[in-house]
């Protein structure tokens, strides 16, 4: 029998931030049985129960049975300290929705965590105004353009100027400006005349990776092009929110998954399509985060059914098999958002096996964080450090030329990675492979 939340003393706080106490059968779920213990990087590294995926479903429970207070340091500390990967979930026999756990636990721990002025002015921007625009999102990235291509990071670098504002670190993690940005606008793309069948794709383009990654869309429009698919890139589209939703911050997550649904919806698409594992991921929880919006909740069910991640969608298109071998030696990192979170694991190979020529080599512990998890990598600098460190030993191990990935935060952290260790690598999306092998073939006609 579930247990029942006791009235709590800090019901105020999280009515006036919208946020509702986790479901008691969530926590009552987990029988203890600790398999997920070893398939928690924060556990492997710490050997802690409070660490441990257990560990934080005890307290969450604690909270929420009013045995621990909710501003309890050790509960605060553990809502930051676990990375969301989500591998325990993925593991778990008794099916505990780990995730939604997780993020109910987080929006407690928001509402009560005492915030100096400063860490509420830089929140109230980055969430509350930056990322709630793409608009913004492009302003911010005309900036940080100049930034890199004006000499001015190489003169701040040398001065050692980012060393004295104690933000070298973070800097590193700043992925470089593409040359051109996307921008939503109703465009649309027409299948390639060999396709035989039709599909309306829209593309979600997102916050980061439509400044930052825009060769990824370039590959992404392109190969499901080749694949059959009208593809088009719906207006009034914004940040998918799953940063938001992963700090806390579910009241904007919601409102802007309300315009998503607005925007992509009036598409008409067959499938909605995300190429970032994690805002593919975040996309697929919105009839969770809207199941008690009257106006939206049956939508969200509807939106989430046509909403895959790329490398899911080219799986399920076939895909087409390039013609022209890419002889590459290539190793592949599994976003964990992508393998736990939507169990996405064979289809990025079947789509490596698409590519003649291409030598692939298994990467140990493929499926374990790479430590970028959101904004982790910034805020837990340390533990993220470790993770990474592991990554790449895993990686040089291969001795690949190309590593690939399928979300924006891991190819940022990888790539960083890479280059602070000098490492003879390139990291690539997997979109991007198979697009060089189409674009190959093209142009041997
Ligand atoms: S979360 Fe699942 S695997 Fe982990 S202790 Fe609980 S029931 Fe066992
Ligand atoms: S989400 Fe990842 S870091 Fe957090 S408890 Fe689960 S396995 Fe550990």
């Amino acid at each position: 029998m579930s247990t029942q939340p006791i009235e709590l003393n800090f019901q105020s706080y999280l009515q006036q931030a919208g946020v509702s106490a986790p479901d008691a059968d969530l926590y009552d779920t987990c029988v203890r049985c600790g398999l997920c213990l070893e398939s928690c990087p924060t556990y492997t590294l710490l050997d802690l129960e409070a660490s441990s995926p257990r560990g934080r479903i005890a307290l969450i429970r604690g909270v929420n049975e009013g045995r621990i207070p909710v501003d309890a340091p050790g509960f605060l500390k553990q809502m930051d300290q676990c990375l969301g990967c989500l591998a325990c979930q993925a593991v778990c026999p008794s099916g505990v929705e780990y995730g939604h756990l997780l993020e109910a636990g987080r929006a407690q721990a928001k509402a009560v965590r005492p915030q100096s002025r400063m860490a509420q002015m830089i929140e109230g921007f980055v969430f509350g105004w930056l990322f709630m625009s793409l608009g913004r999102v492009r302003l911010l990235a005309v900036l940080m353009a100049v930034y890199q291509r004006t000499g001015l990071q190489w003169l701040a670098r040398r001065l050692g100027v980012l060393k004295l504002m104690g933000m070298a670190q973070m800097e590193q993690l700043l992925p470089r400006m593409s040359s051109s940005f996307v921008k939503a606008e109703g465009q649309s793309f027409a299948p390639m005349a060999q396709a035989t069948t039709t599909k309306r794709v829209a593309l979600l383009t997102g916050c980061v990776q439509s400044v930052a990654f825009a060769e990824v869309h370039d590959a992404t429009v392109h190969a499901l092009r080749v694949n059959g698919c009208e593809v088009v890139m719906p207006q009034g589209q914004e940040c998918c929110g799953a940063l938001h939703a992963h700090g806390g911050d579910l009241v904007r997550a919601k409102e802007l998954a309300r315009r998503n649904i607005d925007a992509l919806e009036a598409a008409k698409p067959d499938y909605v399509v995300v190429n970032a594992a994690g805002c593919s991921h975040h996309v697929k929880e919105y009839a969770h985060l809207l199941h008690d919006d009257p106006a939206y909740g049956k939508r969200a069910e509807h939106f989430v059914s046509i909403s895959r991640d790329i490398t899911e969608l080219l799986a399920e298109l076939g895909p087409k098999p390039a013609q022209t071998p890419l002889p590459w030696r290539v190793t592949y990192q599994e976003p964990c958002h992508l393998v736990h979170g939507q169990k996405v694991s064979q289809q990025p190979r079947q789509i490596l096996s698409a590519i003649p020529g291409l030598s692939f080599v298994e990467m140990g512990e493929s499926s374990m964080c790479c430590g970028s998890a959101g904004t982790y990598n910034i805020l837990q600098p340390e533990i993220a450090g470790e993770l990474l460190e592991r990554k790449l030993n895993n990686a040089a191990a291969t001795q690949a030329e190309v590593v690939l990935s399928a979300n924006t935060g891991c190819m940022i952290q990888m790539r960083a990675g890479i280059a602070q260790r000098g490492m003879n690598a390139k990291v690539m999306h997997l979109v991007e492979i198979l697009d060089a092998a189409y674009r190959q073939d093209e142009a041997r006609m």
